[in-house]
């Protein structure tokens, strides 16, 4: 694979390895990265072992300057979080992309994000762009009880954070949708719904959100990951 598509992969280097907490770590790429073309919310992959490959959202990406970053949740379950876990500055490694189906959509006047953490860089990166564009935009976190206050380590303002339930999928989250109906509802026909993370739980908001009369055109999708499967 990796032959037959050798154009689309790019060389990049570690310049910059942050933890942000023991579980999150924003590693910065510098490569040319001059031939690729990125919208915010696009993803990027890797080959993370010799016979496997992982997405990642870069939370910032500079075409002309060559810079990626992206924002790795190590939750010590599977070949990504290993591999991201290892990284340190001056390795090189191989880009793949940008691409995916999610991309930011710029005919919108408000921006709703939906995920958790594995979605804190696509939050930062739709929130630069809604600023840039004299947008709105707002990011609602589902995470583990113990991870509620990462919302603080980021940026992306204004943003709520809820607990995730592993049983009730986007429970907690739509819950909080519920109570604040009256702040957001009447934005609806201006607003794009980003849902992203566990695939249950986009699915879980993505149902509530028609039963609001979202339209369906309104509503974007990407799972992150779903329990029992390897590498979405
Ligand atoms: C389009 C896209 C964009 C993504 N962007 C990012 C990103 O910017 N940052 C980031 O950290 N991740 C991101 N992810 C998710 C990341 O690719 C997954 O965490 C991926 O599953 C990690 O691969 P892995 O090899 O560590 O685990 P896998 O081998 O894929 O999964 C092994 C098992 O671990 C469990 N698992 C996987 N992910 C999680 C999780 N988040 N929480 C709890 N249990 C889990 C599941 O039970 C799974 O069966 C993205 C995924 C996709 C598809």
């Amino acid at each position: 694979m990796s032959v037959v598509f050798k154009n689309m992969y790019h060389p990049v280097t570690v310049t910059g390895v942050q933890y942000l907490n023991e579980q999150l770590k924003k590693i910065r790429f510098e490569g040319d990265l001059s031939k690729t073309k990125f919208t915010p919310g696009n993803v990027v992959e890797f080959r993370v072992t010799p016979n496997d490959f992982r997405h990642y959202t870069p939370a910032y990406f500079n075409t002309a300057t060559g810079v990626c970053e992206i924002i790795f949740y190590l939750h010590n379950k599977g070949a990504g979080s290993d591999w991201a876990k290892q990284l340190k500055e001056g390795d090189t490694v191989k880009l793949l992309g940008p691409g995916g189906k999610l991309s930011y959509v710029a005919g919108f006047k408000h921006h709703f994000v939906f995920g958790d953490e594995t979605a804190i860089g696509l939050m930062n990166c739709i929130q630069r762009e809604a600023e840039e564009n004299g947008h709105s935009s707002f990011a609602l976190m589902e995470a583990q009880e113990a991870h509620r206050d990462w919302i603080r380590l980021f940026s992306a303002q204004p943003a709520e954070c809820v607990a995730s339930s592993f049983q009730y999928p986007a429970d907690f989250a739509i819950r909080f949708l519920s109570d604040s109906a009256e702040d957001w509802m009447a934005a609806i026909p201006d607003t794009c719904f980003y849902l992203t993370g566990r695939a249950k739980s986009i699915l879980a908001m993505r149902k509530y959100l028609l039963s609001k009369g979202v339209a369906m055109k309104q509503i974007k999708t990407e799972p992150y990951w779903a329990e029992g499967k390897k590498g979405l």
